[in-house]
C-alpha cells in the first residue's frame, strides 16, 4: 500500500516512512493513496477469528511491504501478551448500556491497544536498521504513560514525553514518572496540552534538529496507531451480531472516533459516530454547525480530552474535500488563523456519518452518579461523557467506547459518588515510588537543549 500526504497527494510514501516520521515533511498527515473495502463476503470470512487473528488480518493490509504477515501475527500475539484480559477487549452490558471496555492494557486506557502494538514495531524496525530513535511526544495524560511503557527498556530507542505540569490526574503522572528504566525521560511543562504539542511540532518542523536527533513520534497523528485501532470497532461489530452498529466515542484528538470513520471506509456497516466532547467542545460546534474555532482550553476532569485542536480532523477534511490536496492545505491555512467555517456542503458530508454532542463537568459527574446508583458500577469521567452523548443524542442502544480504567481518576470519581476504584493490584506500587521528571517552562529552546543534553 502506498501513503500520500494531506497536503500533497503526488509524493507516494511507504509504510515505513508513515509510521517512522508520524507527519509529513509538508506538515501534512499521512493517508493511504487508496483503500481495500470488505465486501459482506469477505466480512463473513472474519467475523470468526479471535482479537489477534483480526488484528493480524486488518493490520496486514496496510503493512505488507513493512512486515510479512508471520512476522505481524507473532508481533501482535507478544503485543497483546501484556493485557488483563485475553481478548484484549471486552464488551459489557450494564443495563441498557453496552460498553466497550477497552482499558485492560498495561497503563489502564485505550491508548495501550495501539502503543504496546507500535512498541514492538519500533523493535522490529531496530531489529533491521542499524540506528538509535528518539521519540518524543506530547501527553493530555493517558497518551504519555502508554508510549512509555511500551518503549521502555528496548535497545536503540529512548523517548521523551512532555506532560502539562499540575494538569493530569496524580495517577496518570505517577504511571509514567515512576517507570525506572534509563530510557525514559518525562518532562512537565509549564502550559497546557496544546503548548506541549506545539512544542513537539515545532521540533519536528525545525528539520535540521529533528534529523540530528533521528526523532519520531507516535502520537495519535501516527497511521499505525490509527489502524491499530480500526481492530476493535470491527471486534465490536462481529461479537454483537446486529445488521448495523453505531459508537460514541469520547473524543479529544479525533484519533480514536477517525480510526470509527476508517473503519466504515474500509466498509463496516456503522451507522453513526457519536463524537462525545466535554466542555472544550470544538469538535461539537464544528460537526454540529460548522463552527471550528478554537477557544481557550479549560480544564475538566476528562482531561485527556482538554484539547481544542484535533490534530487528526485534517485526515476528515481531506475526506470530504474528496481527496483534494490543495483545498485541504488551504482550509489547514483558515484553521491556523483560527477562521475557518464548514462550508454548509461539506457539512452535509461530514453529518451523514458523523453525530455529536457535549456534556459540562455537572453532567458527567451526574452521569457517573446515576450510573453507580443504577448498575452499581463506576464509569471514567471520559466513558461518563460518552455515555452522556449518547443519551442526549437518544442513541441509546450504541456501543459506548470505555477508554479508562475509573481507578485512573479517583478525584473525579469521588467528586461524583465519594467514592474512588482501587488501582488492579499489580499496579498498586506506583502509588508510593519515587518519581522523576523535569519541569521546564513552555519554550522550545529549553526542551531542544534538555533532549540533545540526554542522549
Ligand atoms: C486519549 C483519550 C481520549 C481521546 O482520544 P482521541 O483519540 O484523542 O480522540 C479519550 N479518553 C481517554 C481516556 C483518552 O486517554
Amino acid at each position: 500500500m502506498k501513503y500520500v500526504s494531506t497536503r500533497n497527494n503526488l509524493k507516494e510514501y511507504s509504510f515505513k516512512d508513515v509510521f517512522i516520521k508520524g507527519l509529513a515533511d509538508d506538515g501534512g498527515l499521512y493517508v493511504p493513496k487508496s483503500l481495500k473495502k470488505y465486501g459482506t463476503q469477505e466480512l463473513s470470512k472474519l467475523k470468526n477469528l479471535n482479537y489477534n487473528e483480526l488484528s493480524t488480518e486488518i493490520i496486514n493490509q496496510f503493512s505488507s511491504e513493512f512486515i510479512t504477515k508471520n512476522e505481524l501475527s507473532s508481533l501482535v500475539s507478544k503485543s497483546y501478551s501484556t493485557f488483563r484480559e485475553k481478548e484484549v477487549v471486552k464488551i459489557t452490558e450494564v443495563g441498557e448500556l453496552k460498553l466497550l471496555e477497552l482499558f485492560h492494557g498495561p497503563t489502564l486506557a485505550f491508548k495501550d491497544v495501539a502503543m504496546q502494538f507500535i512498541g514492538n514495531l519500533y523493535e522490529y524496525y531496530l531489529s533491521k536498521n542499524d540506528k538509535k530513535i528518539n521519540i518524543v511526544v506530547a501527553t493530555s495524560g493517558d497518551t504519555g504513560a502508554a508510549a512509555i511503557n511500551a518503549i521502555k527498556g528496548k535497545s536503540n530507542l529512548n523517548i521523551f514525553v512532555l506532560h502539562p505540569n499540575n494538569r493530569i490526574s496524580s495517577v496518570q503522572r505517577k504511571l509514567m514518572t515512576t517507570i525506572e528504566e534509563k530510557n525514559v525521560f518525562n518532562i512537565a511543562i509549564n502550559g497546557n496540552f496544546d503548548d506541549c504539542q506545539n512544542i513537539v511540532k515545532s521540533m519536528f518542523s525545525d528539520l535540521e534538529f529533528s534529523k540530528s536527533i533521528n526523532m519520531s513520534g507516535v502520537n495519535s497523528i501516527n497511521w499505525a496507531r490509527i489502524v491499530a485501532q480500526t481492530v476493535y470497532y470491527f471486534y465490536s461489530f462481529f461479537k454483537l451480531d446486529q445488521e448495523k452498529i453505531s459508537f460514541s466515542v469520547p473524543t479529544g484528538n479525533f484519533g480514536d472516533v477517525f480510526a470509527g470513520y476508517l473503519s466504515k471506509k474500509m466498509g463496516l456497516p456503522i451507522d453513526k459516530l457519536l463524537v462525545a466532547t466535554n466542555e472544550n467542545d470544538i469538535l461539537h460546534r464544528a460537526i454540529s454547525r460548522g463552527d471550528y474555532i478554537s477557544k481557550e482550553v479549560k480544564e475538566t476532569s476528562s482531561p485527556s480530552m482538554d484539547i481544542q485542536l484535533a490534530s487528526n480532523f485534517e485526515r476528515l477534511i481531506y475526506y470530504i474535500n474528496n481527496s483534494n490536496s490543495e483545498k485541504t492545505s488551504e482550509i489547514m491555512r483558515k484553521v491556523k488563523q483560527n477562521s475557518y467555517q464548514i462550508e454548509k456542503k461539506n457539512l452535509d458530508i461530514i453529518q451523514k456519518d458523523f453525530l455529536s454532542e457535549s456534556c459540562n463537568e455537572q453532567e458527567t459527574l451526574n452521569i457517573i452518579k446515576k450510573n453507580y446508583e443504577k448498575n452499581n458500577m463506576i464509569l471514567d469521567p471520559h466513558t461518563a461523557v460518552g455515555v452522556g452523548v449518547a443519551k442526549k443524542l437518544s442513541f441509546n442502544d450504541c456501543v459506548v467506547l470505555s477508554t479508562a480504567h475509573p481507578c485512573k481518576f479517583p478525584d473525579a470519581t469521588k467528586n461524583a459518588i465519594n467514592k474512588h476504584e482501587e488501582l488492579p493490584k499489580e499496579l498498586a506500587h506506583v502509588l508510593h515510588k519515587e518519581e522523576n521528571f523535569q519541569i521546564l517552562r513552555n519554550d522550545i529552546e529549553e526542551v531542544k537543549k534538555f533532549v540533545k543534553s540526554k542522549i
